[in-house]
């Protein structure tokens, strides 16, 4: 086998426990997370790394992610040569549709295999870095509302600047609450709304124009994927610009979204382009229409944020920070040690060869639910 071949990929099913039980998106309490972890290792003895972190309200699970990998995206790989990564996810689209974080899971190990062969960081791949360091968003989502806001405080205390909301699936009166107790709790605070698609679209405008006088820099998905001639009516209407999340996951979608006038901005995800080159031309479409974008996260661990943030670093677009803070702020304990070091408001891009992680095989073996080898 030549010695860029892609010879075999380890696979693990692993569940993390998290710090404390957080209500991201729909409300619902979480105490531990399940992810992918993948090993894509070539004939000549490379190993780069993925991650998949699922998405329920894309019909995600580890369990999905597992199996297209095991069963259909992997048999498709091997023996494929890893230097050719656009190719090899031609392979992979056509192997099967969605599981977009499966493939972003075989994409990302791919650019770290590239970036070990020839010794330098992801970043210097994509072009390099445009920043070192990208600003971070902490998300208040816990159930106990005084102790995020007591968290908050010390967190801006300690410079960290920009505080992310989970509104949408509180009352209204209780939303607008919480905003005026935290913009009274954190002067000079960046903050910013994410109804993670709560509203119905024939009231929303009515609450956001209260949520407005909060002054957030954006409002995050208000209503439902699906909805988005609601959504262009709202950023029509608003003074406050739109954030596009769950309605724009791939290029295609973003190019809708300019033409459509739903997204004033747009987060992107590598779980939801199903990797970087898609992600890359989500932001490039996105540019090229004054739309500024953002670093998105699910639950996603040191592997795959470490994709993320090489790509982030070198995207001149990306100029509202992201939300990398899983690994430092919420998991007990991640696979990898935290290269992010999301502290003082700031995750800092890695900068070792590929992505940059040592991956502790040990804490992957604890963590691991199911092991298995294609
Ligand atoms: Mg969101």
């Amino acid at each position: 086998m030549p010695a860029d071949r892609i010879q075999q990929v380890g696979l693990w099913l692993i569940e993390s426990p998290i710090k404390s039980a957080r209500s991201h998106g729909s409300g619902h309490l979480k105490q531990a997370v399940r992810r992918v972890i993948i090993a894509v290792r070539t004939a000549d003895g490379l190993t780069g790394w993925g991650e998949a972190a699922p998405w329920a309200p894309f019909g995600h699970t580890a369990e999905t992610a597992l199996a297209a990998l095991r069963h259909v995206l992997l048999p498709a790989l091997i023996g494929g040569d890893a230097t050719r990564i656009g190719l090899r996810m031609e392979d992979c689209a056509h192997a099967i549709a969605g599981h977009s974080d499966a493939k972003a899971a075989i994409e990302m190990a791919l650019w770290d295999i590239a970036g070990k062969r020839v010794g330098a960081p992801v970043s210097a791949l994509f072009g390099g870095l445009v920043r070192e360091t990208i600003p971070l968003s902490f998300s208040i989502a816990n159930p106990d509302f005084a102790a995020d806001v007591a968290r908050a405080q010390e967190m801006l205390a300690a410079g960290h600047r920009i505080f992310k909301v989970k509104t949408g699936f509180l009352p209204h009166e209780e939303d607008v609450r919480r905003l005026a107790a935290l913009r009274e709790a954190l002067p000079g605070m960046d903050l910013r709304v994410d109804y993670n698609q709560g509203l119905a679209p024939h009231d929303a405008l009515r609450q956001l124009r209260d949520v407005e006088q909060f002054a957030p820099t954006f409002i995050e998905q208000p209503v439902p994927r699906g909805q988005e001639a609601a959504l262009a009516r709202l950023a029509a209407a608003l003074d406050t610009p739109i954030l596009a999340d769950e309605s724009v996951t791939s290029p295609e979608e973003m190019l809708r979204a300019v033409r459509e006038g739903f997204a004033d901005s747009v987060s992107i995800k590598l779980m939801k382009s199903g990797g970087l080159l898609a992600a890359r031309a989500i932001d490039a479409i996105a540019a090229a229409a004054g739309v500024p974008s953002y670093g998105g996260t699910l639950w996603e661990g040191g592997i795959a944020l470490a994709a993320a943030a090489h790509l982030l670093g070198t995207l001149p677009n990306c100029s509202l920070g992201c939300e990398f803070y899983m690994p430092t702020y919420a998991l007990v304990r991640d696979v990898v040690p935290d290269v992010l070091l999301a502290s003082g408001g700031f995750v800092h891009v890695p900068t070792g060869p590929g992505l940059g992680v040592d991956v502790d095989a040990a804490e992957i073996a604890t963590q691991a639910v199911e092991t298995l080898t294609v």
